[in-house]
């Protein structure tokens, strides 16, 4: 008997949950020889979330366990909380939306029992019902962090994946604060399998990420996995100073071959001015943004707080 454990963290979810267990359900239960046990994290949710959870814990006392946050952590803190509760062999990460196919279960198990795969991941081949902005926004994105970080992301990989006891407790050694899960189960490295599949839209209820959330959980995923920002500042620094270096020399030259001439007025000096003032703050800002996180981690604070366990 092998057992899977499913994680699922949940965002004022109500409509969603009563929708999701039976599919998952539906699934597992084709699949031989296999003890499931459910990991839901209600992520402080405004709605009755909680209430649908306390539900199914009791229709299902030993199946269906949840961990309820005292309030709103983020995804990322409610994957880490419901991966460090389970105790399964395979652990499977999932959104409640039914954005990621229960169908793909029997298969995921299938490969990571008969082949040398530690994780089996899924990929969005398309967007369909995605705005274009977003979609664009998205690829560009993969576009610059692969470039600029060791650690390669796959484009359109979803969380959703299923991964070897193994592998998780590499994960969950990864104890920092800023946690941007795409980047962590690339960067614990292992063999990953993809298998791709076609959009699907919510079953219930609305996403909570806008594109301006989007763009902001990008930045700092970039700089969760790369270091190349602070170089893009070395460079922006060193080329200004190597063209000041130029301008002083030719100004010094021009004043002794040619006694008479003057400067080239103050339009010039003030734009000059500006701009180099402009580096300098972009410059700080960059270094402040590093320099922030590593506050953040030193302080040692919690991920996630629970309030209530089952
Ligand atoms: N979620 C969460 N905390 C949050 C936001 C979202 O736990 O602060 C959960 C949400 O309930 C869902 C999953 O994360 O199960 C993915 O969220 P959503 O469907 O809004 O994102 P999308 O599928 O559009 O990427
Ligand atoms: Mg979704």
């Amino acid at each position: 008997m092998d057992k899977l454990s499913i994680v699922v963290p949940c965002y004022n979810e109500e409509e969603s949950i009563p929708l999701f267990f039976p599919a998952v359900e539906k699934e597992v239960n084709k699949i031989k020889k296999l003890e499931v046990e459910y990991w839901f994290v209600n992520d402080g949710s405004g709605d009755r979330t909680l209430y649908e959870l306390r539900k199914l814990h009791e229709n299902h006392p030993d199946k269906v366990h949840y961990v309820s946050f005292s309030r709103n952590f983020g995804k990322e803190a409610a994957l880490y909380a419901g991966l460090q509760a389970t105790s399964g062999d395979y652990v499977v990460v999932m959104d409640v939306d039914l954005q990621d196919p229960p169908a793909f279960l029997p298969q995921m198990i299938d490969i990571l029992r008969n082949s040398d795969y530690d994780c089996v991941g899924t990929r969005r081949v398309d967007r369909t019902g995605e705005a274009k902005f977003k979609s664009f926004l998205s690829s560009q994105f993969y576009n610059v962090i692969n470039r600029i970080s060791q650690t390669n992301i796959v484009p359109g990989a979803r969380d959703y994946r299923m991964m070897t006891r193994q592998m998780i407790n590499a994960v969950l050694s990864m104890k920092e604060y800023d946690r941007f899960s795409k980047g962590i189960f690339s960067w614990v490295g292992f063999q990953t399998k993809y298998l791709d599949y076609h959009n699907v839209e919510r079953v219930a209820g609305e996403t909570d990420w806008s594109t301006w959330k989007l763009f902001k959980y990008a930045m700092n995923g970039i700089a969760d996995f790369s270091q190349a920002p602070l170089s893009i500042a070395v460079w922006l620094g060193s080329v200004s100073f190597i063209l000041s270096i130029i301008g002083i020399i030719f100004v010094i030259v021009r004043r002794i071959f040619e006694p008479s001439s003057s400067v080239f007025g103050w339009a010039s000096l003030v734009c000059l001015i500006l701009l180099l003032g402009g580096l300098q703050l972009l410059c700080i800002g960059i270094v402040g943004k590093y320099v922030g996180r590593t506050y953040m981690q030193t302080k040692n604070r919690p991920i996630y707080i629970v309030k209530e366990k089952q």
